[in-house]
């Protein structure tokens, strides 16, 4: 129901945790975040109250990128295994999503022959079809864009690659996602502004089929064809 991300020079998980705390409103039945560093990716998720998810988050994981959600289950009772991030069978690749991807089983049929699926997730075919192409001999970059356009369905989706610590790739079809600018030394990404707003009020609207490629001090939005699109932020008059 929720999305947040933060790259930048800062330990992250304090930012996503308050991000999600300002998304409670919105109702969610379960929450995690995924945080990344030299060591790789690191999952922590719970079905509860994010003061849930922080008792078990590890305090002594530090890492300046991540993301996070809130589930409003769609697909799949609300339990642990079923809440976002979801991750692809080698660990690769970690992903959250808000939205219905209404072809998830053909998608699974087509694409995803003899992937063992641990959850009962319409999100999980994302982030395994995302592997599969890459382990095609795909970029992640090309792998995502091609993943997407052929999803059919809402989605905000936010993807970590444990091979490549210092990007955030996001994609957006009918969910709200916006990017968030900082001051040259992070980048933030939020399903909604509020999240957000203590860390910075300068935000990208984002539109229906584009993807974007958040570093710390660069933002790149694309269209699924690989087109980059320039878009100035405005900024969000909300009180921190
Ligand atoms: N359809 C996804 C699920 O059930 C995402 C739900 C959401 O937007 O929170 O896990």
């Amino acid at each position: 129901c929720g999305i947040v991300g933060y790259i930048g020079t800062q330990d992250t998980k304090e930012i996503l945790l308050k991000g999600l705390e300002k998304l409670e409103y919105r109702g969610y039945d379960s929450a995690g975040i995924a945080v990344m560093n030299e060591s790789g990716v690191h999952v922590f998720k719970e079905k509860g109250r994010i003061a849930d998810l922080r008792e078990v988050v590890d305090n002594d994981v530090l890492a300046s990128t991540g993301i996070g959600h809130t589930r409003w289950a769609t697909h799949g009772v609300p339990s642990k295994v079923n809440a976002h991030p979801h991750q692809s069978t080698s660990g690769r690749f970690t992903l959250v999503h808000n939205g219905v991807i209404e072809n998830y089983s053909q998608l699974k049929r087509e694409h995803l022959q003899g992937v063992e699926l641990v959850s009962e997730t319409d999100t999980e075919v994302v982030v395994q079809i995302i592997e599969k192409f890459a382990n095609e001999g795909q970029h992640v970059e090309e792998a995502m864009r091609r993943t997407l356009s052929i999803l059919k369905g809402s989605y905000a989706i936010a993807l970590l690659d444990n091979e490549d610590p210092e990007t955030i790739y996001v994609g957006k079809n009918k969910s709200p996602l916006l990017v968030g600018v900082g001051k040259g030394d992070f980048n933030v990404v939020a399903s909604d502004a509020m999240a957000m707003i203590q860390v910075t009020d300068q935000f990208v609207e984002l539109m229906d089929k584009e993807m974007v490629i958040v570093k710390k001090e660069a933002v790149t939005i694309k269209k699924l064809n690989g087109e980059i699109v320039e878009r100035a932020p405005y900024t969000a008059e909300l009180d921190a």
